[in-house]
């Protein structure tokens, strides 16, 4: 079953324990996870761009790793037939995993089946045996995948981890299963058209192919998917979709290059799948668990005519996530997304690029080189009526496409302070490998971003605290936080990142945070400036995540919070970014400092105030700019009266703005 490979690790890692488990295919119910993160000291690394840097997040040890025992697999096996799943307990107490396979496939669908809990015992190490007849989604001609998504408790605290992800596709009778991990990339490098070419080729010459075949558990049952009501539309079939991460080839129009497509009637939308583990805690967007789907918004884009070999049309999806229409005739398609978004503003365009690095040599970049991913995905246009919308899921790797839906999220909000710059995101897949987000530096591996306002250049890196942690890509809320800080850096300048804390006040402190780093967190007393610039960037994650207009608003906050009854709540903490709290007046007032949860709160009232009182990001920028030394505020640490001052200067005493900045500012404490 296994290949000689990954039998020797099996052998490797199995240490005589036998996984034994506590249920099999039976509801497990809501086990909701969480993430953490945290920040470090302030250091300066040659790598980053010439700017503020600004160190954040790093998740919590996950006490469980957990990967496929091969992920460069690439095997056909007869069935039945098992894969091994290698988890070990990096904790000193007992975990218990709950396992859940969550499929892709046969247009657009996504199944999941709970396979059951099993005890991971302290400091164990074992291999379980995955059948592969319980992959949710049995498609037969088509490529589908599957990650497993599992819930880690340990006593009364959980948190979640979920696996890289394998491609596969069964045989008709379901007598075979061919199943590729990463080596499916390679097949992409070594022929960039078609990384399944036979198969097209068969598909051709075999119109039983077209129809999409195959078995969908549905909660209960697997049913045939002719069974079911179509997805995507009418006139095509999607087929599979392969992701690779490589230099794009000379030879073929890179996505996002423009080129227009003959003037018709149909247009293909494009999403990206996505999960974070900060879900749910009151927010409006991205609330919900498990894998998602989301318009590929502004994503670069390259359409091809495998009949033809020519390319149609290439350039940058809209805010649907949809190209323009376009005439497409019967035949064969596919189309490439990369990791990468670019928005038109009124001032000029800002453009991310997100690079991943793999632990893979794929004969071109090295291995941990960081890269811009590509995924495509093959449809069928069939003869008669043009479909006016095809609707096509592109699988890019999760940890990629959660930054892009976050990012496309950005770009889409009303009031995004954007006007012109260039983001570089690098983080890494698969989810159970280390990123090494402090090279050139030596602090620990953590989230930061770092910025020049001068130029307009930013580099996020989203990283983890320990090696075995999983990226912090699953928390939205950490993605989100970084960009405000890019974000902020643009408009005006990163402020002052001195967290240096001598407050004896334990709710002012961070003594309570084990999970993460102790440098800062929500409700440590901080210089002022450095509480406006991290209040600031929970603001922007609030915002990312909420709708500006609606009367509450939700922040995930991904470290412990102590609250004044001395509780200790753990993360994701569901936080209300919306009224004020007075942290710092009530627990340890002192004269110009500050703390980020009422500079957040602050923040997000003069941001949502109606319209005639609202300060718009732009016009923040300006209030700042006005009241800081020339030529921007970065490291500054600018006092509260000195802020004031520019808001008033800015809009003039009499401009219901500036009051709303005066009133907010005395109604959440911030006017210390
Ligand atoms: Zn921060």
């Amino acid at each position: 079953m296994e290949t000689n490979l990954a039998r020797k690790k099996i052998e490797r890692r199995r240490r005589g324990r036998v996984a034994v488990w506590l249920c099999s295919l039976a509801a497990l119910g809501a086990l909701e996870g969480c993430g953490r993160h945290e920040e470090a000291p302030v250091s300066t690394n040659s790598q980053r761009v010439n700017g503020v840097y600004i160190p954040e997040g790093g998740a919590s040890a996950p006490w469980v790793s957990a990967d496929w025992v091969d992920l460069d697999v690439h095997s056909r096996l007869a069935l039945p037939a098992s894969f091994g799943l290698v988890m070990s307990n990096n904790a000193g107490e007992d975990v218990t995993v709950g396992v859940t396979l969550e499929s892709f496939g046969l247009e657009t669908r996504k199944a999941s089946i709970f396979l059951g809990s099993l005890v991971v015992p302290a400091r164990a190490s074992f291999t379980v045996p995955i059948d592969l007849s319980w992959l949710p989604i049995r498609s037969v001609g088509s490529v589908s995948s599957v990650h497993a998504s599992l819930q880690l408790q340990k006593g009364r605290a959980q948190r979640q981890l979920t696996t890289s992800r394998l491609a596969y596709e069964f045989e008709p009778g379901l007598s075979t299963i061919t199943l590729w991990g990463s080596t499916a990339r390679r097949f992409a490098l070594s022929n960039p058209r078609d990384p399944r070419q036979e198969r097209m080729q068969l598909a051709a010459l075999d119109a039983t192919l077209l129809t999409p075949q195959g078995d969908v558990w549905n909660g209960s049952s697997f049913v045939p998917v002719a069974a079911l009501p179509p997805v995507g539309g009418a006139g095509y079939q999607i087929r599979g979709s392969v992701d690779f991460w490589e230099a794009w080839p000379a030879s073929v129009p890179a996505p996002g290059t423009p080129l227009d497509g003959p003037p018709g009637p149909t247009k293909v939308c494009a999403s990206h799948t996505w999960k974070f583990y900060d879900a749910s805690v009151g927010e409006d967007y991205f609330w919900m668990n498990g894998f998602n789907a989301e318009p590929a918004r502004y994503t670069a884009a390259l359409l091809e005519n495998y009949d033809t070999g020519q390319a149609v049309w290439a350039g940058w999806l809209g805010p649907s996530g949809c190209t323009p229409t376009m005439d497409l005739p019967a035949g064969t398609y596919g189309l490439t997304l990369a990791s990468k978004l670019r928005t038109q503003t009124n001032s000029g365009a800002v453009t991310m690029d997100v690079e991943t690095e793999q632990s893979f040599d794929y004969g071109g970049a090295p291995p941990n080189t960081p890269v811009v991913g590509y995924a495509r995905t093959l449809f069928d246009v069939h003869p008669g009526p043009a479909p006016s919308t095809v609707q096509v899921g592109v699988y890019l790797t999760t940890v990629a496409s959660n930054i892009l839906v976050v990012g496309g999220r950005m770009f889409d909000m009303p009031d995004h302070g954007l006007s012109q710059g260039h983001i570089r995101v690098t983080t890494r897949d698969p989810s159970s490998n280390n990123i090494d987000c402090s090279s050139g530096g030596g602090e620990p591996p953590i989230s930061w971003a770092s910025t020049s306002h001068a130029l307009k250049e930013s580099t996020i890196c989203i990283g983890r605290k320990n090696t075995l942690d999983p990226s912090d890509a699953w928390s939205k809320f950490v993605v989100g936080h970084e960009f405000g800080h890019t974000v902020q850096g643009f408009g005006m300048g990163n402020l002052t990142t001195d967290y240096d804390n001598p407050t004896s006040q334990p709710l002012c402190r961070c003594d309570h945070v084990a999970s993460s780093n102790q440098y800062h967190c929500l409700q440590s007393q901080e210089v002022i400036g450095a509480g406006a610039s991290e209040g600031f960037a929970h603001l922007y994650a609030s915002r990312i995540f909420n709708h500006q207009e609606q009367s509450d608003c939700a922040f995930g906050y991904y470290k412990e919070f102590m609250d004044s009854s001395y509780t200790v709540q753990q993360p994701p903490v569901a936080v209300n970014c919306k009224t004020p709290v007075k942290w710092l007046e009530n627990q340890c007032l002192t004269a110009n400092r500050g703390v980020e949860y009422d500079w957040m709160n602050f923040l997000y009232d003069i941001n949502s105030a109606p319209s005639s009182q609202r300060t718009s990001l732009s016009n923040l920028w300006q209030v700042y700019l006005t009241a800081c030394s020339p030529p921007e505020c970065e490291s500054e640490n600018l006092s509260w009266s000195a802020l004031k001052d520019g808001a008033k200067a800015h809009y003039g005493e009499f401009d219901a703005r500036y009051t709303r900045v005066v009133s907010s500012g005395d109604n959440f404490g911030v006017n210390h």
